[in-house]
């Protein structure tokens, strides 16, 4: 178990990395932070990892206080992006180097370095240097070496953001699965929403040293917090248009939809994912109306982008449904999937 409580870090120069992040990451849990470039991401990993002070706070790792332990006292192994291994080192002694800070016997931890080789597949490559190894391989040692030496929690910076995208999916699932066996507690740092989503149990999406919302990727994805949490998540771009209450219903892009709770006079920002959206051809009081004016082929559907007055909305239609370029149609957005937001705040 991890609890972070109340850290805040400024760096000299004033930049404020971290915001008073409260998070308790449960014992066994694979845990994602995910957020745009320089939201705080590797600062807060490193303020666990102990290689960053906290200007305020505090961190427990299974209850124990460990704010000013060293690095190497925390019982943590990190992964970093670029892997970190040693060049001059073979895969054997790569493995097995932490085993060797430790004063593990030579035997012993060459013994253990094969163990946790074979189980990731690089039982034949032992002997050979990182220059030899494919970047798969390459990042397996840099797993490896974290499993070796037996941590409470695996720290991940973006560990699959250098291998390309199909090696990349392969990854993912070879993390995911050998997370599963060894049920380590696991914080994963990742800007790629759809990693996140796959991987982890619950996610913290942080923005600017904050933590925006956490919870299971169900959650994130189908309530996101903030119209920022909306857009940030999903392989689509969220739709979010503005929209008021007036007599009674909600006015939004052209379309008259049900106001709910919502008081005359509201001011919202009206959320619709193009997957939860159909396409009318005719017209519709409840649709938002645009000229179809790009369609994009995503494989088995067409991303439909119209062209209102002014703004675009974007729609999601089975391959093979998609209208022809200029025609008229209707967003109907699916009024149960709809998010609403006002003052950057959900409230339907
Ligand atoms: P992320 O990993 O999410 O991209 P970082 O944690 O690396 O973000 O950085 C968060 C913010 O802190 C950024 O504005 C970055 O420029 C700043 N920062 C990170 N490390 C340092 C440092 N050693 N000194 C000063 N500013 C830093
Ligand atoms: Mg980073």
């Amino acid at each position: 178990m991890i609890s972070l409580r109340d850290l805040t870090k400024t760096f000299p120069g004033g930049v404020r990395a971290l915001d008073g992040i409260d998070l308790t990451i449960g014992d066994g849990e694979f845990f994602a932070l995910l957020g745009p470039s320089g939201c705080g991401k590797t600062t807060l990993l490193r303020t666990i990892a102990g290689l960053e002070t906290p200007t305020t706070g505090t961190i427990a790792i299974n209850t124990t206080d460990v704010t000013t332990r060293q690095p190497g006292e925390r019982d943590v192994a990190m992964v970093f992006q670029d892997y970190a291994i040693f060049p001059h080192m073979s895969v054997a002694d790569n493995i097995a180097y932490p085993l060797r800070i430790k004063k593990i016997a030579k035997a012993e931890r060459l013994a253990k370095a094969r163990e946790v080789a074979t189980r990731l597949s690089l039982g034949d490559l032992l002997e050979r240097r990182p220059s030899q190894l494919s970047g798969g391989q390459q990042q397996r040692v840099a797993l490896a070496r974290a499993i070796a030496c037996h941590p409470t929690a695996f720290l991940f910076d973006e560990p699959l953001s250098n291998l390309d995208a199909r090696l990349r999916l392969e990854a993912r699932t070879f993390l995911k699965r050998l997370q599963r066996e060894l049920a380590v507690t696991t914080v994963f740092v990742t800007h790629d929403q759809a990693e996140a989503l796959a991987l982890a149990d619950r996610i913290a999406v942080m923005d600017h040293g904050r933590m925006i919302q956490v919870g299971t990727p169900a959650e994130i994805f189908q309530r996101p917090a903030t119209p920022f949490v909306a857009s940030f998540i999903g392989s689509t771009p969220m739709n979010l248009l503005p929209g008021k209450v007036t007599g009674g219903a909600l006015h939004v892009a052209g379309a008259v939809l049900p106001a709910g709770a919502l008081p005359d006079g509201s001011e919202i920002l009206y959320g619709m994912r193009p997957e939860y959206a159909d396409l009318a051809l005719d017209e519709r009081e409840d649709g938002f109306p645009g000229t179809v004016a790009v369609l994009e082929n995503l494989g088995t559907a067409t991303l439909v982008t119209l062209e209102a007055r002014d703004r675009l909305i974007q729609v999601l239609v089975p391959e093979g449904d998609e209208p022809p370029i200029g025609s008229r149609a209707w967003a109907v957005p699916r009024q149960r999937r709809a998010l609403l937001y006002a003052d950057d705040t959900l409230v339907g």
